[in-house]
């Protein structure tokens, strides 16, 4: 849900304004390419549900299928350090999010979330009703009626589903700043000065240094998606205009809406073993792949352009392209 993502951009802005400085003396883009650590955040938690759905809330099901992720990620790659953000109903601030995947070193940070959308509203004529209106003032005043047409308005579930994967993304200057408000909130206990000029240069290398790898495991990630059946809505990429530092990522980053806790269907696919089995799996495999085409590039500069674009499915790529 798009107020999610403003945590988990907080997170990376927070990741980026602690971490780029530190980071950026890496002359080479791929220097850091081997995985030794990656952050699974579970979205929301604690006093902070998220959406709810008919009868669960997305906290819950963020967690469930981060432990799932978890446990497959320390089994499968035991080279590589796991670390969560939270393993209980515990809510955890974004500042505290983004610092700890910082201050960890992380190579990579996932998030998990549950998306949602509004009931659709119905207006319809149901017949005319007399209303009373008055003309004139003082004595001219005059009490008249006239007929005018009445609607019942009622909602019916928007059954909207299927998955989306967010990555963050530098090249989208003109898009609306619709969530600028809810994120200068979360971040406002920080006030970097983007007019600083050494620091926009290190925060836009770090966005092109990162961009690539993002995009390539959120593609795998809906690639995954696809294959075991889902609705994939694609790999999506937001900016927030006036809040340029956002544009930035600290680390390569992906944000999963793991499925709609407004549509019935998915909230009780979502809630099922088998859905958080399956969900939890698709990560894994995505990032297993992920992790194996970093590994086996030997030319760092070139490698991953190439393999992008063997990689990439050509939908998502004109999703990103259109978008
Ligand atoms: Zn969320």
């Amino acid at each position: 849900m798009i107020k999610h993502l403003s945590i988990a951009i907080s997170a990376v802005f927070f990741v980026v304004v602690l971490g780029s400085f530190e980071r950026s003396a890496s002359p080479n883009p791929l220097q850091r390419a081997t995985l030794k650590t990656i952050i699974v955040d579970a979205g929301h938690g604690g006093h902070e549900p998220g959406t709810n759905g008919d009868y669960s809330t997305e906290k819950a099901v963020c967690l469930d299928i981060a432990l799932k992720l978890g446990k497959k990620l320390e089994q499968g790659l035991p080279d590589v350090r796991i670390l969560y953000t939270r393993t209980t109903d515990t809510y955890p601030t974004n500042p505290w999010r983004a610092d700890f995947a910082n201050k960890n070193k992380g190579d990579l940070f996932v998030s998990i979330h549950a998306n949602a959308m509004p009931p659709i509203k119905h207006t319809k004529f149901i017949g005319y009703r007399k209303e009373t209106y008055y003309t004139g003032k003082g004595k001219a005043r005059k009490k008249k009626t006239r007929t005018v047409p009445k609607y019942s308005v009622y909602y019916t579930p928007n059954t909207r589903s299927g998955t989306e994967t967010y990555i963050w993304a530098a090249d989208r200057a003109d898009e609306k700043g619709e969530f600028v408000a809810e994120t200068v909130q979360d971040s406002a206990e920080f006030v970097p000065d983007i007019n600083d000029p050494e620091f926009k240069a290190k925060s836009l290398l770090w966005t092109k240094k990162h961009f690539d790898k993002s995009l390539l495991l959120a593609s795998m990630v809906e690639e995954e998606f696809t294959g075991s059946g889902r609705t994939s809505l694609g790999v999506k990429q937001r900016n927030w205009k006036g809040i340029w530092v956002l544009q930035a990522t600290g680390m390569p980053s992906i944000l999963v809406e793991t499925g709609f806790m407004t549509n019935r269907e998915e909230e009780d696919y979502l809630n099922s073993e088998k859905g958080q089995e399956t969900i939890a799996e698709n990560v894994f495999t995505a990032i297993k792949r992920y992790k194996a085409t970093l590994e086996g590039k030997q030319q760092p500069n070139s490698g991953i352009q190439k393999e992008k674009k063997d990689l990439l499915p050509k939908a998502v790529m004109t999703s990103i392209k259109n978008k």
